[in-house]
């Protein structure tokens, strides 16, 4: 479904909208549950990675349900029903056919039939029967692309993030699913070169464990699998398509990164504001790439810069600042200045010429006075 979105002109940085309000549908307003999303908007990488319900059901919304099927079947996926939750999967799918739906993403745009059997030879080596392996594309090279790009923050920071626990390093991409009441969990994730999906579920449907999530069930059996059967695989990932451009972009408001989006003020966990930067490189399909700079963060932009000019000019409050008297004074000046003293007579006698002043204060200083024995 998102990527149905892409190709219908999102970008990974598109804004959802709106996810407190509710969704209409036949039985009246629909806000489905979610453990993701507090704030009313997203950036669509964001929502992928969260695995945020709400902003899946409004890009369902705004991409309309039949052409959410449409693409469904596209990629092998069918008899999807035509109703808003479909976006959370309440379509009864098979693990292969939602293995299946990822393979566009993880071979450039092509699917294939899946097989269990790729030929039949007899004795003489007469091909009696071959498996169809001729790839179909289905989704563009760039909405592969993106769609991989994307699915790989699900691993590396998002609802798979344990795989990465489990001690799988390859760049990997992929999605969790959980369905309602816990009854379903699974996972399908991807390498450029390895596709696989894990479920995990009962014969006849009900809560497998009270809040268990697919990131905590199936993922780590995912990574497990994957860890042993891409041993030795080197580290790869997919090249860019040449109309690809990279573009900072400010997570909050999906614009173009401004000035102020790097120090951007964020209340934490602990409800305390922290600041940090927003800013990130997203790819985009070039032409497609946001224009305008972050008007969120212009204010703060602004607020530094006044800031920033106050403190060039300090101002003190009247009573810390230190009153001329309090300003320690030297009781003697180190040494005295060239001229208060008449250049020493040369010759051996100079040596000898009395030097009070400054005798005293070396003699002070280090309890000698120029060599000699003090003269008391
Ligand atoms: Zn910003």
């Amino acid at each position: 479904m998102y990527a149905a979105a892409l190709e219908q002109g999102f970008t990974p940085a598109t804004v959802i909208d709106h996810l407190d309000a509710a969704i209409s549908t036949p039985q009246g307003g629909w806000t489905p549950e979610d453990e993701h999303v507090n704030g009313p908007t997203i950036i669509l990488r964001a929502a992928l990675r969260t695995s945020s319900n709400r902003a899946a059901v409004r890009v369902l919304d705004q991409i309309g349900i039949g052409r959410a099927v449409q693409f469904a079947e596209s990629v092998g996926v069918e008899r999807m029903p035509s109703v808003p939750s479909l976006a959370l999967g309440s379509g009864e799918v098979t693990l292969e056919n939602l293995v299946m739906a990822y393979m566009p993403f993880a071979a450039g745009g092509f699917t294939r039939k899946p097989t269990g059997i790729r030929r039949v030879e007899d004795e003489r080596g007469t091909v009696l029967y071959e498996a169809d392996s001729s790839a179909r594309r289905v989704i563009s090279e760039t909405t592969a692309f993106l769609m991989a790009d994307m699915l790989q923050d699900v691993v590396d920071s998002g609802t798979a993030a344990r795989a990465r626990g489990e001690g799988f390093r390859l760049p990997a991409a992929g999605k969790t699913g959980t369905t309602n009441d816990f009854a379903d969990a699974w996972f399908v994730g991807f390498t450029p070169h390895l596709l696989a999906g894990v479920w995990v579920g009962l014969d006849r449907p009900q809560t497998i464990l009270p809040r268990g999530f697919a990131g905590d069930l199936v993922v780590p059996l995912w990574a497990r699998f994957m860890r042993m059967a891409t041993r030795g695989d080197k580290a790869d990932w997919y090249v860019p398509p040449a109309n690809i451009v990279r573009v900072p972009i400010c997570r909050i408001s999906g614009q173009r990164a401004g000035l102020g989006c790097d120090g951007a003020p964020v209340v934490n966990g602990i409800g305390e504001v922290e600041f940090q930067s927003s800013v990130y490189n997203e790819y985009f399909v070039a032409g497609t790439e946001p224009i305008d700079e972050c008007q969120v963060h212009r204010g703060v932009f602004l607020d530094r810069l006044l800031a920033s000019e106050s403190t060039q000019i300090p101002v003190e409050p009247p009573d810390t600042v230190r009153p001329p008297d309090s300003v320690p004074i030297l009781p003697d000046p180190p040494f005295p200045p060239p001229t208060a003293e008449p250049l020493p007579p040369t010759g051996p006698s100079a040596e000898d010429a009395p030097q009070p002043k400054r005798r005293s204060f070396l003699a002070r200083l280090f309890g000698l006075g120029r060599g000699e024995k003090p003269k008391k």
